[in-house]
């Protein structure tokens, strides 16, 4: 583990406290984005010793950058087990980048249906329900996804849904979910499946091929900042004669054979799906990164996490006054992500505590997975009623890097919250009986 907290940029960066002092942060937010791996960081600085325009220019660096720029699509295959011609890759900016751009163009008509679930983050939920009839599988009470909704909607629009889309793990409770199954699920219905990878790309060893021909993942989008490169990096995995059959409503150079006055020849995927000057640093350290993840090993990875959950499960349960969400009993379906109010303290207090107090960073409200969140604290369906924001939760989520040291200080802090809060409390209560 100091391993790794080694191979990590700016671990020993220095944040202020409230009270001035200097010290490094605690970072429990590795859901929102990760800090990058020094080798990403240095793969990045060579590279752009080296940076020519991409597949434009002649000369040597351009020919470099390109020929890294393209190979990479091989590493990335090999990293989301997808090493088929059935398959190509294009590099996005991140995953909502990613979705919109397959929403965009897969979506002909309005009459297309998509099945998506409550547990989405916004960026696998928008961009389809703006662009079509989207219909949800629920989740149960602990959150879970209910596949067998899954099911009753695919059987009760018998072969009208074309495309289900579903994150593989929520980045509220983690839960990870069995994609492959609901493949084999849309696959018999004639639907294509998309998957959300943004928070499974880290977490866990993810194959696009499954067991069976059934089982295949048909699309994988993710982003790179999440999985220890910086912001900008990310790419689409997906089968390539659906792609060659659409393109996205994203418009420019780099993906054209010919244009003419009045018609445009485009280039068959993955160029048709790039238009613009792609973000090379942004694909070298997503690269980089891929390369350190499998090197490290995702047995080991999955462990980590698995400790450090239970830890900060087990302390949280038993502290009074902290309400949990989700099944924080089975935690082995869930990657590093804990979610929890404490009560009659605000979230975003209890998030300045942290960070005010001993620099720990947290994310509190609710996720950009409003209906997940509105569902998780005792909501549900909104139809008919004002759409209002919700207070959330407070969300802690694990890195590789992150140790025991960083569980204990959180509970110890949140402790301190707790027991100051009480103080607090006891004093009010003195001062109206005195009164
Ligand atoms: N899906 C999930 C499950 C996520 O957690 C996130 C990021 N929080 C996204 C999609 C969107 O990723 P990005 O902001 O990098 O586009």
């Amino acid at each position: 583990s100091d391993n790794i907290r080694n191979m990590m940029f700016g671990l020993d960066a220095l944040v202020e406290l409230d009270n001035n002092k200097m010290v490094p942060a605690i970072n429990l937010d590795n859901a929102a984005t990760t800090p990058p791996f020094k080798e990403v960081i240095q793969e990045i600085e060579r590279q752009l010793m080296y940076y020519g325009s991409i597949g434009r220019g002649k000369g040597q660096k351009s020919e470099n950058s390109t020929e890294v720029y393209t190979n990479g699509r091989d590493i990335v295959k090999d990293f989301v087990g997808a090493n088929s011609d059935i398959y190509t890759v294009f590099y996005i900016n991140n995953a909502t980048d990613g979705i919109n751009k397959l929403a965009s163009a897969f979506i002909e008509s309005p009459e297309d249906i998509v099945l998506s679930t409550r547990m989405e983050h916004h960026a696998n939920d928008l961009p389809w329900r703006e662009r079509t009839k989207t219909v949800y599988a629920e989740v149960d009470k602990k959150g879970r996804l209910i596949v067998d909704d899954i099911k009753r909607l695919l059987k009760a629009y018998n072969g009208r849904i074309k495309y289900v889309t579903v994150t593989a793990a929520s980045n509220v409770t983690g839960y990870v979910n069995d994609v492959h199954y609901i493949a084999k699920l849309a696959h018999q219905y004639g639907a294509k499946i998309i998957v959300d990878g943004a928070q499974i790309v880290a977490h866990r060893a993810f194959n696009m091929l499954g067991q069976t021909l059934e089982e295949n993942i048909d699309f994988f989008v993710f982003s790179a900042h999440k999985m220890y490169s910086p912001f900008g990096g990310g790419a689409v995995v997906g089968l390539t004669d659906v792609l060659n059959k659409h393109i996205a409503k994203f418009y420019g150079g780099g993906m054209v054979e010919a244009v003419c006055d009045y018609s445009v020849r485009y280039l068959p995927a993955p160029d048709r799906y790039e238009a613009g000057s792609p973000n090379y640093p942004g694909v070298v350290g997503m690269l980089r990164a891929m390369e350190v993840l499998k090197c490290i090993g995702f047995d080991y990875i999955k462990n980590h996490e698995q400790i450090l959950l239970r830890r900060a499960l087990d302390g949280l349960m038993k502290l009074p006054g902290v309400i949990l969400y989700g099944d924080n009993e089975n935690i082995a379906d869930r990657v590093g992500i804990a979610v929890f109010t404490l009560r009659g303290i605000k979230n975003e207090e209890v998030a300045n505590f942290l960070a005010g107090y001993r620099a720990i960073a947290v994310r509190h409200a609710a996720f950009c997975a409003h209906p997940y969140v509105r569902r998780l604290t005792g909501g549900s369906d909104t139809s008919g009623s004002f759409c209002y924001p919700l207070e959330g939760m407070v969300r802690i989520s694990f890195g590789i890097y992150n140790n025991e040291t960083d569980v204990d200080t959180f509970l110890a802090t949140i402790k301190e919250l707790l027991y100051s809060e009480y103080l607090r409390h006891f004093a009010r209560v003195k001062n109206n009986s005195v009164q």
